[in-house]
């Protein structure tokens, strides 16, 4: 099994068939499962079998999911939760203790910045953020009660790069655990593993589902320290739901080939984009002139769904291109089969300071796009009359 390619991988991977030998791997909706007797039962609660004993620990769809993702990721181990930010604050929740120190970038999702800033403190665990562009600076930042090193790659909504191993020799060098969600690059893409990270995080919801169904989140990596996450998980409850892991393990199977196509429409959508006169700038991390183009390179096998691009004229201008949009969705979500655009300035980060938004490279006609799975001509003529 280990030795399958991706591709294969993603497909193959699968439970034992039950006696029915179905080909498609079954729904097991189930809370709990049965044991044949009490020297059974004890021994599982003891742990001395792996075996399924209630849906908040383990299902058979929820192994199923975290066993391909691991495999696509090279990663011992991981566990399944119910979204995204239940995988990202689990992670952190179970490997620090108060009084830690977290040194990221300041490009984080959302939610992780709120993370950060407003809930981790009161745990007396304290972030120091850096800029994506002042990356050489991370070592000076650390602290002797700094534990983990965190970051995104490419960064939402900025689709910024960190170079992953530069990061690895850093966190290995200062014995640091390296934390990265690998949202926006999907394992197809990039393997954070194999440049020393230790934990690998995703939001399933995104490109992992693709088709805007189901939320869903999931930590893999190390096996000493996935043991922590499912401890403190198994506990507190962020389980994800045994349908949204039958779904999610099936949306991996064909994850390479959407993956595929996203970047290839994506990559002609930027080349358009930068071509027109209404756009001051474009950022893809496979278009030259991204600035750092040869880390994207070096790290990523394609450019990814996601482009960042600025349009002329500012907030209004930016607000008028999205009334003007006719096919693609105005959605938050991301990585999804359909096109979505969203103008973070006047709604996700409206509440910042525009030298806040700055500092996460949200300039005020900063437009992102997921690029979908329609037919590329298609998405370039809505977004063409919209600029026009
Ligand atoms: C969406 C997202 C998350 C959070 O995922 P949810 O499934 O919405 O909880 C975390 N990180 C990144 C980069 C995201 O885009």
């Amino acid at each position: 099994m280990s030795d399958f390619n991706f591709e294969t991988a993603a497909v193959r991977t699968q439970l034992e068939r039950t006696e029915f030998l179905e080909h498609s791997v079954p729904l097991y909706l189930t809370s709990s499962f049965v044991f044949e007797d009490a020297e059974d039962m004890r021994a599982s609660f003891a742990e001395e079998k792996e075996r399924n004993l209630y849906s908040r620990f383990s299902n058979p769809n929820t192994t199923e999911f975290v066993e391909k993702i691991a495999k696509m990721e090279g990663a011992e181990a991981g566990y399944a939760f119910a979204t995204g930010m239940g995988a990202v604050f689990s992670t952190l929740a179970a490997l620090l203790s108060a009084g830690d120190h977290i040194v990221s970038a300041r490009s984080v999702f959302g939610s992780t910045h709120a993370l950060f800033t407003k809930f981790l403190p009161k745990w007396n665990i304290e972030t120091t953020y850096f800029k994506v562009e002042d990356a050489d600076t991370i070592e000076s930042l650390i602290q002797p009660n700094t534990k983990i090193l965190y970051a995104e790659t490419p960064t939402n909504p900025g689709i910024d790069i960190l170079d992953l191993e530069h990061l690895g020799k850093i966190a290995k060098k200062h014995n640091l655990i390296l934390v990265i969600d690998n949202c926006f690059a999907t394992p197809y893409l990039q393997t954070p593993i194999a440049f020393g990270a230790d934990i690998v995080v995703h939001s399933a919801t995104k490109l992992i589902d693709g088709q805007g169904r189901v939320l869903g989140g999931v930590a893999v990596g190390r096996a000493d320290l996935i043991r922590e996450i499912y401890l403190f998980s198994r506990n507190t409850g962020p389980a994800m739901s045994p349908f949204n892991a039958w779904v999610l393990s099936k949306s991996l199977e064909t994850l390479a080939v959407r993956v595929d196509r996203h970047c290839e429409s994506a990559l002609k959508v930027a080349e358009f984009l930068e071509a027109h006169e209404q756009v001051n700038w474009v950022k893809y991390p496979f278009l030259k002139s991204h600035p750092q183009y040869e880390i994207a390179k070096k790290q990523m096998k394609k450019g990814g769904s996601i482009i960042a691009f600025e349009i002329k004229g500012g907030v209004a201008a930016g607000r008028n291109f999205l009334n003007k949009i006719k096919m693609c969705s105005l959605s938050a979500n991301l990585g999804d089969s359909r096109s979505i655009v969203t103008h973070p300035a006047s709604t996700t980060h409206s509440k910042l300071s525009v030298e806040d938004r700055l500092e996460v490279s949200i300039t005020d006609g900063l437009v992102r796009l997921s690029v979908g799975l329609e037919s590329v001509e298609d998405i370039i003529a809505d977004l063409n009359q919209a600029l026009s």
